[in-house]
This record gives C-alpha cells, structure tokens and sequence, in this order.
C-alpha cells in the first residue's frame, strides 16, 4: 500500500473523538459543538412539508435550489445592505464544510500561501492540505480576557506567494468578534496586496456582544471576498447540512466548479426548508442570542468557580479556557481524563494550532445545551480540585 503521506489521513477529528468518549463514558458532551435541542418547529415542519410534496427529493439544480438563493439574498441585503445576483453570486453548499473546501481547492494551488487565524476551525488546515497549499497561521493571543489579532504579525505574514487570507469571525474556537477596526484594517491590507479574503461566517448570528460585520462590506472588498455561512448554528440543524457561499460571479462560478466534483448536489428538501428560515421574523434571531447569553453566563460562571481561567466569548457558543490555574498545563491529557474525573467533556485546543505548545493549556467547552445540563457540567466542574 502506498504510504500515507497525508497528515489527515487515517486520523479522526478530535470533535468525533471526543463525541464517542462521551458516549462510551455517559459523560456530559461540552465538546462537539451542537445544540442539544432541535431549531424552530415551523422549520422542521417545512423540511417535512418539502419532503412529501416531492420538492428536493431527486437532485436539486447545482448552484441550489432558486427559493433559497434569493432567500440567502434578501438576508444579506436586509441584514448587512449587501446586494447579491441569486443567479450568478450565490452557490449552496452541503454545510458551510463542503463551501471551505471547494473554495480552497478552486482557489489554492500547490505552493500557494493560505493565511489563517489561529487557532482555527480543523478543516482549514485538512483542506489547506488537499489542494496543496500552505498554511500560514496569524496567531489569536490572548490578553486582557480576551484573545486579540496582531495586525502586525497579519501584515508580516504577507508574502509574494500568498494566495489568500482565510478569516472567520464571529471565531471557533476563541469566540472573539473581531471588531470594526480590526476588519478594516483586514479589508486595507487585502486591498493593498491584492489579495482575496474567504470569510466564515457561520456563527454571524451568534454575536452575544456587539454585532456582526461582513467583511464583504468593506470598502473595496465586496469583489474580493468570498462569503461563507450555513443553517446549523443558526437554525440549530447541525445534520441538515445547508451552506452557501456569496461572491462575485468569477469567484462564485470556480467554487461552484469545484463543488460539483465534491457532493454536486446536497441535502434537497432541507434546502426548502432553510429558505423560510431566513425569512422568520427578527424576534427569532433576537431570542436565540438572549437564550445563548444566559447559557454563556451559566456555563462561565461555573468555569471561573471551578477555578478555570475563562476567556468570556462575545460570540459563538464556545468558551476557552485556561487550565493553568487548576494545576495543568496539558490540554489533551486533561481532556482525555475529564469524562472520568468529574464526567463532563471538552476538547483541548492544541488541536487547532500548528504550534501545539501555544494551544496546550487551553480547553473549549460548548455552551449549547439546556441550562439544567449547564447548571449540572458547571456542578460536577466544582469537583476537579478535589479530584486532582
Ligand atoms: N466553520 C466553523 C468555524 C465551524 O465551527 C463549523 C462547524 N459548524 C463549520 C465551519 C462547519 O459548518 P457546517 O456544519 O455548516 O458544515
Ligand atoms: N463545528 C463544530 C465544532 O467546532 C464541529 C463540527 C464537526 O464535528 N465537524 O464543535
């Protein structure tokens, strides 16, 4: 057999294996980030609704089916003033992970430099890989309870070879929101250098502090950014799997080109289902930012009670902490022992940094569960000094 060259080859994500620990140990699951109750029941009843009047049920059109297109539009002229062609700038995907990777195969070339934040979500660098690239991580440091970008270190990182810059806000694992200043500085660079910029964006309706910004509308960016968002975390559907990408149609119609070679098509009647999502009324988005709130409180105070060092997100449904203060300094032996010590689980971030080291006292936990799961995690957390 050929050797495995590839780095993700014969390796499962640390979301999956820290899932089946949980399972094999009944322990509390903090660590793969899904919501532990389903979205809106009028969604779900439009999915079913979709299914027996047979729309979506045999292969949908390549680019998505048109009522989500000009559902995605509306949203992003309604939310952000931006103004997209449903026909030409605008392509679903199977969840915003098949969007990332047909966007990095259509894009990056062997050798090409992909800039990314650091840490970052673990299918940027599997996908930097696949379309043979190199990754160059801009490192998030934490200061002052909160992790930062060194616009700085982003503008050293800019080389002849860079292709692009792979951004993500509101950011996995970190839940910082990168501000106003931040991302204008990133639109002035991209400008400066000519470079393109793939923004995810999955977690725009999880900002808990402040508000979401899209790149895209930047000065001078809209033609250089390539957009990226999906139903799951906003509709608490993580298995439907409905994403989309927004852009110029130059850009859109390579990714699209890539995208046919990968699922071609995905997740039909959802597709339906998650264009009337877009359209539900601001009271929904409203409330589940006000449920996600008190659920961040619940589980960060907890975390600090513990005796965890918490970096308190103002967006997505992740917390980080620091595990120092308990005595440790590894993440990854920490995590593996969780589910015993006190029968919660989390994932140790190291697994999102190329420089391991930096990660290793950092730990994520997921706050998208009910609060009484919440109340008991932050219960059973209280007991890891006596168990140390
Ligand atoms: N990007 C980030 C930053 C994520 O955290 C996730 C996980 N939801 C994804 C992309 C993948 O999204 P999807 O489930 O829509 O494929
Ligand atoms: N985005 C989810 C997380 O960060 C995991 C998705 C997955 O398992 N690939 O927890």
């Amino acid at each position: 057999m050929a050797a495995m060259t590839k780095e993700w080859l014969g390796g499962t994500t640390i979301f999956a294996e820290m899932s089946a620990l949980a399972l094999r140990t009944g322990a509390i699951n903090l660590g793969q980030g899904f919501p532990d109750t389903d979205g809106p029941e009028s969604v779900r009843e439009a999915a079913v609704r979709a299914l027996r009047d047979g729309r979506g049920n045999q292969y949908p059109p390549g680019p998505g089916v048109p009522e989500l297109r000009t559902a995605v539009a509306d949203h992003q002229r309604r939310r952000y003033g931006l103004t997209y062609d449903p026909d030409t700038e605008i392509l679903v995907t199977a969840g915003a992970t098949e969007a990332i990777a047909a966007t990095l195969l259509a894009l990056v070339g062997p050798g090409d430099e992909v800039i990314a934040l650091e840490p970052y979500y673990d299918s940027y660098a599997a996908c930097i890989g696949m379309a043979g690239g190199v990754r160059v991580p801009v490192t998030l440091r934490p200061r002052d309870g909160a992790y930062h970008l060194d616009l700085d270190e982003l503008r050293d990182a800019v080389t002849d070879r860079t292709r692009l810059i792979l951004l993500n806000t509101p950011h996995n694992p970190t839940g910082t929101v990168l501000t106003r200043a931040e991302l204008a500085a990133v639109a002035e660079l991209a400008v400066e250098r000519d470079l393109l910029v793939v923004t995810d964006e999955v977690y725009e309706h999880l900002v808990l502090d402040g508000e979401h910004l899209p790149l895209a509308s930047f000065p001078g960016m809209r033609e250089r950014t390539l957009t990226i968002s999906s139903a799951g975390k906003t509709f608490s559907f993580t298995g439907w799997k409905v994403g989309w990408v927004t852009g110029v149609p130059a850009l859109v119609t390579a990714v699209r080109s890539a995208k046919q070679f990968l699922t071609y098509v995905a997740s039909g009647p959802f597709q339906y289902a998650i264009a009337e999502a877009l359209s539900l009324p601001d009271s929904y988005f409203d409330t589940l930012r006000a449920d996600l709130r008190v659920k961040r409180d619940i589980l960060a105070d907890g975390l600090t009670a513990a005796g965890f060092d918490v970096y308190r997100p103002a967006g997505t449904y992740f917390i980080t902490t620091d595990i120092r203060p308990l005595g440790e300094t590894d993440g990854f032996a920490f995590c593996r022992a969780l589910p015993e010590r006190c029968g919660v689980v989390a994932i140790p971030n190291a697994v999102f940094y190329d420089h391991e080291k930096e990660g290793a006292p950092f730990v994520r936990f997921a706050f998208c569960k009910r609060d009484e799961v919440l109340r008991e995690a932050a219960e059973r957390l209280r007991g890891l000094r006596d168990s140390a």
